[in-house]
């Protein structure tokens, strides 16, 4: 049986709330309708009983949202949209980021929908300084929801500052989010559009703290630039990590990669807008400054597809394709989005102090 996000939430996340949750749906990519999870008295019979699971993730839920009963949850009312319907339906929304994934008590949490003309723009925002070195990138790997280029971050070789941040923040890994369909798949929606790919280059605060896992945890202690890819010309060097690709289709899989430096997947212009929020995988620590570059890559269609022949699932097991690994849009509550430049056409509001 292929594993939905129901099955998903009572298994590994046994979550049933006696209140009522809101969920976002993104919907072709453009809208972004508010599902409500009812509370308990709605057992499905597919479901089984065994609801609470301590699996690794459940016990991430656990931290952050407390205590989770075993009753099983339904949706109230599903989206009446068709797209929504559709990808519900067949069942092709990867589980993780399906569910309710508001944070109580969270005022931070990731992705936002950045509304051009609410941003403001800060001239105080000095350019980023981006300083990568090819040399630490060490592999990739699939994590089972996305690949991820991990790399050396024993020295300073690779990092950024300046910008936003009032510290030096070192290179950990990049990773992409994809949709099923070039209409969704990014994290982050502008003006609530959604783009087809984001990449996210994350960092840790390392004046602060001793490595990322404390980092993770701490206040300022990440720096995730985001990138948006849209369809264009073929890109040169995401061809190099599109190449490996075949050799890390299933969960777990890892290949080594030879020196690759991820300033080259950055855009030529490198406006950004930045916002205080979280991480948008477990454990949502709200602990991230996001740096959002304005302007997007692009890359060839082809290349993008290569993305959806990885697999979520593990050798040997039912094959299930990895797309839709990216979590849906947050509120954006009492936060307010810089803006490093000073829109011509849509007019950000000047920075007052
Ligand atoms: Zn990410």
């Amino acid at each position: 049986m292929i594993r939905g996000w129901e099955e998903f939430l009572q298994k590994d996340v046994g979550i049933c709330q006696p209140s009522m949750v809101l969920i976002k749906v993104r919907t072709g990519g453009r809208e972004h309708l508010p599902l409500r999870i009812g509370g308990c008295g709605h057992r499905s019979k597919m479901l089984g009983r065994n609801a609470c699971k301590t699996s690794a993730f459940s016990f991430l839920v656990q931290q952050m949202w407390g205590p989770l009963c075993s009753c099983p949850v339904r949706p109230e009312r599903w989206c009446s949209q068709q797209p929504c319907a559709q990808r519900t339906s067949n069942n092709t929304l990867h589980p993780l980021w399906t569910g309710p994934v508001s944070v109580p008590g969270g005022t931070r949490q990731s992705p936002i929908n950045i509304r051009w003309r609410d941003s403001v723009y800060d001239p105080r925002l000095k350019p980023l300084k981006v300083s990568y070195d090819a040399a630490p990138c060490l592999y990739v790997w699939n994590s089972g929801y996305l690949f991820q280029v991990e790399c050396d971050d024993t020295t300073e070789a690779s990092g950024i500052s300046g910008g936003p941040l009032e510290n030096r923040y070192r290179l950990k890994q990049f990773h992409f989010h994809w949709g099923a369909a070039n209409e969704w798949g990014s994290e982050h929606a502008v003006d609530d559009r959604a783009y087809p790919a984001e990449l996210h280059l994350v960092h840790w605060n390392s004046v602060k703290y001793q490595n990322y896992k404390e980092a993770v945890m701490g206040e300022n202690g990440l720096a995730v630039i985001g990138v948006f890819l849209k369809l264009g010309a073929h890109h040169q060097t995401l061809q190099r990590l599109v190449d490996i690709l075949p050799e890390i289709k299933h969960k777990g899989a890892r290949a080594a990669m030879g020196p690759f430096d991820p300033s080259s997947l950055l855009p030529t212009c490198r406006d950004y807008w930045t916002y205080p929020g979280s991480l948008t995988t477990p454990p949502l620590t709200e602990s991230v400054t996001w740096i959002i570059q304005k302007e997007p890559v692009e890359v060839a269609p082809g290349q993008l597809s290569a993305f959806r022949t990885l697999l979520f699932s593990a050798l040997g097991e039912e094959e299930k394709v990895m797309v839709n690994n990216y979590r849906p849009l947050q509120p954006l509550m009492n936060r307010q989005v810089r803006a490093s430049f000073q829109a011509i056409n849509e007019g950000t509001r000047s920075w007052r102090h």
